[in-house]
């Protein structure tokens, strides 16, 4: 079936790296089935760090080779480093993304490194890839997290962004990603850097955002995205997430949210809303005591509320 929007859940990657609980492997493979069993084609299922630094994580390799059993399910992964991208690619995830802070205080705090260090680390893995066969080959992004303000150095210039993307792609990345990983984006913010971005690496260099809800604007810069022509959005479900390094920053968009929110507007996400909601239990069962968030769970689809993508199948 063909989709308007891609949902890429990112809550086994985001969302559990930053709740103090592991959630245990048969958990983590419940949730990946279920919601890729509810219409979600794409889920960022875990991190390459040292397990002393994200022991929530430590079991990555075997979440991706189990993600890769799941027919039509696109397993990506993120790495800090070249070392990452190796054990991601002898895992065998399909995509790949780098996260560079275009606040250079946060790049040292995050990946203890400068910007032009971990272009380096960009420059190794691509040249990883290219030694790869073809149909090992995992695509690779460049997310350029922090790329709208740091809870460490405040304003993050556009120029500053723009001119990290370039490098990125120069690099060799197939794709730049921008991430709001503080929760510091409003729409205006938004439709100028995806506009000024796609001057600079051209419109299928950019095609995703990663945003967080901490201070309650996630789908208005969902919104805003959309009126710029952004065909992907991440988000975590039952919001779980934030980033740990980022003092504050807490909670992606919703993933439930997102979806109904889509949906009722026409837009179709391939993904069966009422079995989506029905994934929270596994979450809620496998980490007593962290909240979970999100208001369409909560209050119900309004009563008849026909989704797109049902329509879509009946027509
Ligand atoms: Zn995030």
């Amino acid at each position: 079936m063909s989709i308007d929007i891609l949902i890429s859940e990112v809550g086994p990657r985001d969302g559990l790296q930053s709740v103090r609980s592991i959630m245990p492997l048969e958990a983590k493979k419940a949730w990946i089935a279920a919601e890729a069993a509810a219409g979600v084609t794409e889920i960022e299922v875990g991190s390459f760090v040292p397990a002393k630094i994200l022991p929530q994580l430590a079991d990555t390799a075997e979440v991706v080779a189990f993600a890769r059993t799941i027919p039509g399910l696109t397993v990506a992964a993120l790495v800090p480093n070249l070392k990452g991208a190796e054990a991601a690619v002898a895992a065998g995830a399909h995509k790949i993304t780098l996260p560079l802070s275009a606040s250079e205080a946060h790049s040292l705090k995050n990946l203890r490194r400068t910007h032009a260090q971990v272009l380096e680390e960009v420059r190794g893995i691509v040249s990883l890839i290219e030694g790869l066969p073809a149909d090992r080959r995992p695509r690779f992004e460049g997310g350029l997290s922090t790329a709208f303000g740091c809870t460490l150095e405040g304003d993050v210039p556009a120029d500053k962004v723009v001119q990290l993307a370039g490098q990125l792609m120069a690099a060799g990345c197939d794709e730049v990603g921008l991430s709001d990983t503080t929760g510091y984006a409003n729409p205006a913010q938004v439709k100028g850097l995806v506009r000024r971005v796609r001057a600079e690496v051209g419109e299928h260099a950019l095609s995703g955002l990663h945003l967080h809800n901490t201070r309650g604007l996630g789908l208005a810069n969902v919104m805003a995205g959309l009126e710029v022509g952004i065909t992907t959005f991440d988000s975590s479900l039952g919001g779980l997430g934030g980033c740990p390094f980022a003092p504050g920053a807490s909670g992606n968009i919703v993933t439930e949210d997102l979806v109904f929110m889509l949906e009722a507007m026409g837009l179709r996400t391939g993904i069966d809303l009422p079995r989506l909601i029905e994934v929270r239990r596994i979450l809620a069962e496998a980490l007593p005591g962290e909240a979970l968030y999100g208001f369409t769970p909560e209050a119900g689809l309004p009563l008849g509320f026909v989704p797109a993508t049902r329509e879509a199948n009946f027509a």
